[in-house]
């Protein structure tokens, strides 16, 4: 079993930087791979990544901000693989973090993160020089859960909607030149990570994901479990086979029950 170990980091438009890095599984790669924004004050990170990929992770964003690192951390919400190398990090560099569960039972101060502030869902700060705002997610595992926007690139950073993908594509941008994701690599991602999807009405799935898209006018659709979507067209493509997928787990778990 082999991790890519490719050093650079992946770029996207508007100075967003996919810090691609993914587990090999039996049959495909699941991704947890955060982001890095250049900010006219600084670098923003957005979620920590795994412990797996930490000393990886320590050398790319040095590689690309410095050896002071990034000046800001934005995490999406309390989850090992979206926080866990937090502490490793602010002991390497000083940083300010922003958190959607600051004050909650896992403040990131009691759990050793050191001081952090707390965001608000719908609320809209600069950090750094870029514009971010801070939306309800149509999907979540988490009550504290927000996504991140990034008004600069029109990025949405989702904390746990995703996708799996092919040991060929680790670092494959989907984009309108590219395969687009398959309601399959969706589905079993849903179906491994989120058990709740069979719940879902995939019409309110649907409605959900037209009202983010006319509530925010999004460029890069950029998961933390799966490759960046880029491109309106595309980024609908991808909502649809979304809502095709949550049919599919619905379909499937309740055929054969009364
Ligand atoms: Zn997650
Ligand atoms: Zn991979």
């Amino acid at each position: 079993m082999t991790i890519n170990d490719d050093t650079q980091t992946v770029e996207l438009p508007g100075g967003v930087h996919w810090l691609e890095t993914c587990f090999p599984m039996e049959r495909r790669h699941h991704h947890i791979s955060p982001y890095l924004l250049d900010g006219p004050d600084g670098s923003v990170l957005i979620e920590a990544g795994s412990m797996v990929h930490q000393d990886r992770l320590i050398e790319r964003i040095e590689a690309h901000a410095g050896p002071d690192g990034i000046d800001a951390a934005i995490l999406s919400h309390y989850d090992l693989p979206h926080v866990s190398n937090a502490r490793a990090f602010r002991e390497t560099w000083e940083f300010d973090l922003y958190t959607s569960f600051s004050g909650t039972s896992a403040n990131p101060e009691t759990l050793g993160m050191g001081p952090s502030t707390g965001c608000m869902h719908d609320e809209t700060r600069e950090i750094c020089g870029r514009t971010f705002t801070f939306p309800w997610p149509p999907l979540v595992d988490a009550a504290h859960t927000m996504w991140v926007y990034d008004h600069d690139a029109k990025a949405m950073f989702t904390g746990d909607m995703g996708h799996y993908h092919e040991a060929t594509d680790c670092r494959t941008v989907v984009d309108g030149a590219e395969e687009p994701v398959s309601v399959d690599a969706i589905r079993a991602y849903n179906e491994d990570a989120l058990p709740f999807v069979k719940f879902l009405d995939p019409e309110k799935m649907r409605d959900a994901f037209a009202e983010i898209r006319s509530e925010y006018d999004i460029e890069i659709w950029a998961p933390v479990h799966g490759n960046p979507i880029v491109g309106k067209g595309s980024i609908e493509a991808y909502h649809e086979r979304y809502a095709e997928a949550i049919e599919a787990t619905r379909d499937a778990a309740w055929s054969g029950s009364d």
